[in-house]
This record gives C-alpha cells, sequence and structure tokens, in this order.
C-alpha cells in the first residue's frame, strides 16, 4: 500500500479536485489503507504522570527494570539462616545443634556477620540473608537449646525459603511493554523497581462538531422541523469510551464563514476533528469544501462504498485528521465505530479494541446489496450455542433503533446476502454484552411494557424484538426467545392463535385489542358510521387518502379482507406499526387506516372499533421455569398488570 498523498493524482485547480473526489468511490478497504496511509506512521501523544496519575493510561514506552526485585537474596519465614550441609543429617529422632550467631537480622537491617559451618543467625521475614548462609529453617521446625543454641530436627535442602535476588524481576528484564493499559498491578510492578513517574499515551483531544440549520442542542426547545443534536452527543460519548476525550462543540449553522472559523479553532485545540452531516453534494453541504483550505495532503477519501455511510469523507489536514461523518445518527454511528475508531485508537497509543467484537449467529437470511459494504443493526439473544444476533435495523435515519440495538454486523462489499446460520463478527455499541434476562420475539404491542415493568424495576432485563406474529413462532420453535406474542387469525376453525402453536408451545392467554378505523375527529364523511361502511365511502371517495400496513401483520390481514380487493389511494404506503398509522393520519398524510383503540386514543383521534384480536403469547414450554419467565407470568396475572391494561384501552383475556 503506497501513502495516501500519492494515490491522489494533483489536479491543475480545485474545482477540478473537487468533481475528481465526488466521482471517485472507494471501497471500505481502500478508504482505510488510504487513511492509514496518511496518519501513520506517528508518534504517540504522550506526557509524564506521577504513578497515581497514570492509572488506566497506555504505557507511551517499553519499561525496562532498573534493579532486581527483590534487591538482594531474602528469607521468606521468620526462622534461621542456615548452611543447608550442616542439617543433611538431621531428623526426628536425630537433632543437629547449631551454635546462635549474635546478632537478629530483622526487616531493613543488613548483615554484619557470616554463618560459618554450626552456627545459625536468627531472621526475620524479608530479612536479607547473611553472607554464608544458603538456606533458612522456620522457627517452627527448631528447640531452643539454652540462649545460645537451637535443635533442628529437619534436613533443609539448599535455598529453602530463599528467594533470591531479581527473581522476581530482574534488572534489565522488559518489565512492561508500550501500549500495556496501567492497571494497579502494573502500578505494583513500577513501586517495587522505584519508578514514581511513567510516560504515558495522553488522551487524544478530539474535537466534535455537528453541522446543520436544523440542529437544536437537547435541552433547547425543539423549533418546527429542528431536531435535536444527536450526533454531537452519540460521537462524543463514544470518543470517550475509546479512550479519547471528546470536545463538544454543538452544532454550527450551514454558513461557510462560521463553519470554517469552527473548524479551524476546533483543529488548533484538538488533535482530530470528527464533524457529520453536510457531507453530500447538496447545496447547503460546505464542511469538505472547507477541508482543503485546512491543511495538506486535505481530503483522502470522499465517497465510500457503504451502505449506509456513502457520503463519508476522510481527510487529513497538517498531520490532523479531519473526518466527516454521514448526517443519519445510526450512519454516524456504524462508520464511526467502524472506521474512525480503529484509527483514534492507533493515534492514542492504545490496542484495537478486543472487548467490543464478538461472534453471534444470524437466524435468519440477510439480503444485501452487491458492491457496497453493508452495516446491519442487530440485538443480541442467548441461543441453545451462543449468541444470536436478530437485524434490528429501522433504515439509516431511526435513532430508535440503538435503542433495541447491542451493535452491528457487517456484510462484505461482494455478498448479495449474509446466509441464514452464519457466524458473524458483530461490533458492539457499548462494549459489555448485556444478555437480556427474558427475550420477547414476535408481533410487538404497547401492552407489553405495562406488563414488563416491573420486571425492569425488579432487575430483570427483557429485551422484546418486534418481527411480527410468525417471525415470533419460528425463533420460538429455534428456542431463542422464551414468549413469542402472536396475534394470527385461523380462517377454517375462526378462532385465533391455538391452532398456530407446534408441539413445544403453549399457550398464555394475554389480553384483547380492538383494532378500528381511525380518522381525524373533524372529518365529517367517517361520522355515524360502522367500520364496513366507513371503509365502503373511503374506496368510493377518490379523495380520500388511506394509510395501510405492512405484509405480514395481523392489522394487514384485517385491512385486506375489508377491502376485498380494492386498491384505494394511499394502499401502497405501508408503514410497520399502529404509531406510524395514526402518525399519518394525524398529520393529514392519510384520512385514515386501522389501528388499535389505545393507539388512536391516545393521539386524540376518532376511532371506529372493527374486530376484537387476540394478543397471546407462544411460550417455549422448556424455558417456562426460568426465574424470569416466572416474573413474567406472575405479572401478567397481577392486578396491577389487569388495571394498567384496562386503563391504556386493553382487555385482559
Ligand atoms: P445531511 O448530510 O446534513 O444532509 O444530513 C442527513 C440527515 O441527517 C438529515 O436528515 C439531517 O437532519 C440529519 N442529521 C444531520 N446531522 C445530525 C445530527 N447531529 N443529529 C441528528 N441528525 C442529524
Ligand atoms: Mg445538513
Amino acid at each position: 500500500m503506497g501513502s495516501g498523498m500519492t494515490m491522489i493524482p494533483k489536479p491543475p485547480d480545485r474545482s477540478a479536485l473537487e468533481q475528481e473526489q465526488f466521482l471517485k468511490i472507494l471501497s471500505r478497504e481502500e478508504a482505510l489503507a488510504r487513511f492509514d496511509a496518511a496518519l501513520f506512521p506517528r508518534p504517540i501523544p504522550n506526557e509524564v504522570r506521577k504513578l497515581a496519575g497514570a492509572l488506566d493510561a497506555p504505557l507511551a514506552e517499553d519499561i525496562t527494570a532498573p534493579i532486581d526485585v527483590p534487591p538482594f537474596d531474602r528469607s521468606n519465614v521468620d526462622g534461621f539462616a542456615v548452611r543447608s550441609a550442616d542439617l543433611s543429617v538431621a531428623g526426628e529422632g536425630a537433632p543437629v545443634r547449631l551454635a546462635l550467631n549474635r546478632e537478629i537480622i530483622h526487616c531493613g537491617t543488613a548483615p554484619m556477620l557470616q554463618v560459618m559451618t554450626g552456627t545459625a543467625t536468627p531472621i526475620a521475614t524479608g530479612g536479607p540473608l547473611p553472607r554464608g548462609a544458603d538456606a533458612v529453617v522456620m522457627v517452627e521446625h527448631t528447640q531452643p537449646s539454652g540462649l545460645d543454641a537451637i535443635d533442628v530436627r529437619r534436613a533443609v535442602s539448599p535455598g529453602q525459603f530463599v528467594s533470591y535476588a531479581g527473581s522476581d524481576i530482574a534488572r534489565g528484564e522488559a518489565l512492561l511493554r508500550a501500549g500495556t493499559i496501567i492497571g494497579s498491578r502494573e502500578i505494583g510492578m513500577l513501586a517495587a523497581c522505584g519508578i514514581a513517574e511513567v510516560r504515558i499515551a495522553r488522551k487524544l483531544r478530539v474535537a466534535v462538531i455537528s453541522t446543520g440549520d436544523e440542529l437544536v442542542q437537547p435541552g433547547e426547545a425543539l423549533a418546527p422541523a429542528a431536531i435535536y443534536d444527536t450526533n454531537g452527543a452519540i460521537v462524543a460519548a463514544a470518543i470517550n469510551e475509546n479512550g479519547g476525550e471528546a470536545i463538544l462543540l454543538g452544532a454550527i449553522p450551514d454558513d461557510e464563514a462560521r463553519l470554517e472559523a469552527a473548524m479551524r479553532e476546533a483543529l488548533a485545540n484538538a488533535d482530530m476533528l470528527v464533524l457529520s452531516g453536510g457531507t453530500s453534494k447538496g447545496a447547503g453541504d460546505l464542511s469538505h469544501r472547507i477541508i482543503g483550505r485546512l491543511g495538506k495532503p486535505g481530503i483522502i477519501a470522499h465517497g465510500v462504498a457503504l451502505k449506509p455511510g456513502k457520503p463519508l469523507c476522510l481527510a487529513v489536514c497538517d498531520g490532523k485528521p479531519v473526518v466527516i461523518l454521514p448526517g443519519f445518527p445510526t450512519s454516524a454511528m456504524f462508520t464511526f465505530h467502524d472506521m474512525i475508531v480503529p484509527a483514534l485508537r492507533k493515534m492514542a497509543g492504545l490496542p484495537p479494541r478486543a472487548d467490543a467484537k464478538v461472534s453471534a449467529t444470524v437466524p435468519v437470511r440477510i439480503a444485501s446489496e452487491l458492491g457496497r459494504t453493508e452495516f446491519v443493526m442487530v440485538s443480541l439473544v442467548e441461543g441453545k450455542d451462543g449468541l444470536i444476533a436478530y437485524p434490528s435495523g429501522k433504515g439509516s435515519g431511526a435513532i430508535t433503533s440503538f435503542a433495541q440495538a447491542d451493535g452491528f454486523l457487517r456484510i462484505d462489499a461482494l455478498a448479495d446476502q449474509m446466509p441464514a446460520g452464519t457466524n458473524a463478527e458483530v461490533t458492539l455499541f457499548t462494549p459489555h454484552v448485556r444478555v437480556p434476562d427474558l427475550v420477547i420475539v414476535g408481533s410487538h404491542c404497547t401492552g407489553l411494557d405495562l406488563v414488563t415493568a416491573p420486571l425492569a424495576h425488579a432487575g430483570l432485563s427483557v429485551r422484546s424484538i418486534a418481527v411480527g406474529s410468525l417471525g415470533g413462532l419460528a425463533a420460538a420453535r429455534r428456542g431463542e426467545c422464551d414468549l413469542a406474542p402472536i396475534h394470527l387469525f385461523d380462517d377454517k376453525s375462526e378462532t385465533y392463535n391455538t391452532p398456530y402453536l407446534v408441539e413445544g408451545l403453549e399457550l398464555v392467554p394475554g389480553w384483547r385489542r380492538m383494532q378500528g378505523i381511525v380518522f381525524r375527529k373533524d372529518d365529517k364523511r367517517f361520522e355515524g358510521l360502522g367500520a364496513k361502511e366507513a371503509v365502503a365511502a373511503a374506496v368510493a371517495d377518490p379523495a380520500c387518502i388511506m394509510v395501510n400496513r405492512n405484509q405480514g401483520a395481523g392489522t394487514r390481514i384485517l385491512i385486506d379482507r375489508l377491502l376485498g380487493g380494492a386498491r384505494p389511494e394511499g394502499y401502497w404506503n405501508q408503514p410497520r406499526s399502529h404509531n406510524a398509522v395514526a402518525a399519518a393520519v394525524a398529520q393529514h398524510r392519510a384520512d385514515w387506516g386501522m389501528t388499535i383503540a389505545p393507539v388512536a386514543h391516545a393521539a386524540n383521534l376518532g376511532f371506529i372499533p372493527f374486530a376484537e384480536e387476540h394478543y397471546d403469547f407462544a411460550l417455549v414450554t422448556s424455558r417456562k421455569q426460568r426465574p424470569a419467565v416466572q416474573a413474567f407470568l406472575d405479572a401478567l396475572g397481577s392486578d396491577e398488570a389487569r388495571t394498567a391494561l384496562e386503563r391504556a384501552g386493553f382487555r385482559p383475556a
């Protein structure tokens, strides 16, 4: 791999340079290689610290032991320094008498007298062995004989109870290597060698700037069409989690002069600058234009074959990395963890983050676009043979998927899928896996939170993964969850759920929820109608737009029954949740849709009841005795849960 500078052709002028960079999409690997070549080798920023202040820091240099530890041959016990040859014949029936030399060697006293044949010198634990002695006999194995002699009834071998000089640490030995994180053990080793100060890698100062006119800092009021600056907070936290020191500079509007001033100041005070947003070709996207003026070589890669994360921009300005992450928070996180953290750690003298990677099996096939490295958000649960990684992405714009996700996996650019059963490497967002106590996989319902709340308060962690009823049943059959919430109507038997159970699963009744038509309360078109008439009227009115649900949703089955083959305006708008339907109607993007009563009421919408569905649980029988499952069953049957469910508009079974 060549240097990053030589691989970018030198263009005649700046506008040509910009064009060249836009056109050239690099592979992830090529972008990483160029970034690495432009950044390294380089010295690790470091400083000298007193031992007490060095905890948790990586050592910046190898340390060689300046002395032997212990510095002299030392007794390990309280007893007598002897010549082992004198005691070779000693035994229970044949004590050997030794004359005591007239000194006592305490800790910290240097011996004055030599131990001659037939003599012994009293010595304390830690005392230096006197000349002539080659072993120590424990005081318990001797008897005094008058005031100036002892009888020994045991033979001793040479070296017994002696720690030789340098036996713990030998002078000249490599004591600690550069990069070692200093813990209490390392502090102890350094102290034992008399080292008071060490050179450590100082924390890398990383400035963080968000860009965008629409951004508001958390804590401030949210204006219409504004959003909270999420990237600033997450990126800063992730920098700190990786041993850096984030300097959070807030959000700068899309104003070239202000942004350039902020970037210059940030770079002057930091080792690295991480921006987010404004990195596409959009008219308001400025950061990458400014980078060219901040130092050499400038942009290394702008446009990387990633999904999501294509607009990622990597640059080096006079030795300092400048990175523009994509604006969407999940894209920003994928690219930051996958491509920026390794460089940040390497610059800071930290080893790659081993604790942030785990391997897990993917239970379902994940389709992937050929030609781009794809990042897929996953939630981890404990399976029969190790961790299982459920893909849980909700699109690159969804910060909420972080709530359920533990990390992400990467699908190679040359693969068009990751087959079910693949063992994949998962990069954790926060480096420790918390395997949940209770795993619920299937259809989601807002009532679920009401039932699981007491478990969370009792310290049990609950993970619920929304994959729909059928997906939940499949997970339950594979033993990947404790419970699968389902609401599946069987046309033949005209009953809910029970016909779908297979061996190994049992039904736990949950609650009933009313499905019906939502509309805005002031929309006279629906007033006084029943569900069937309301739908018929809506279908007949071309100005009346519906919002549908996704294929596979229980609600969708009900909608299709009502529509009977009609495809009114809005049919192809198919969001994946009850709440999204209510939001579409409330925000006038649609006029009607189907959702559950509690969601309609919470959104202050009109509601026409249609059918009450049974939301029950398929329980994996083999997991029934697990404490968290018992706690869930207790909670489900409790008066508190029933009251909470009723208050929210559900009818407990
Ligand atoms: P941009 O690349 O600036 O067009 O941003 C792409 C998307 O990410 C837009 O929807 C932005 O509103 C959003 N975005 C950009 N920066 C942030 C941020 N700091 N926090 C949350 N969302 C952001
Ligand atoms: Mg923007």
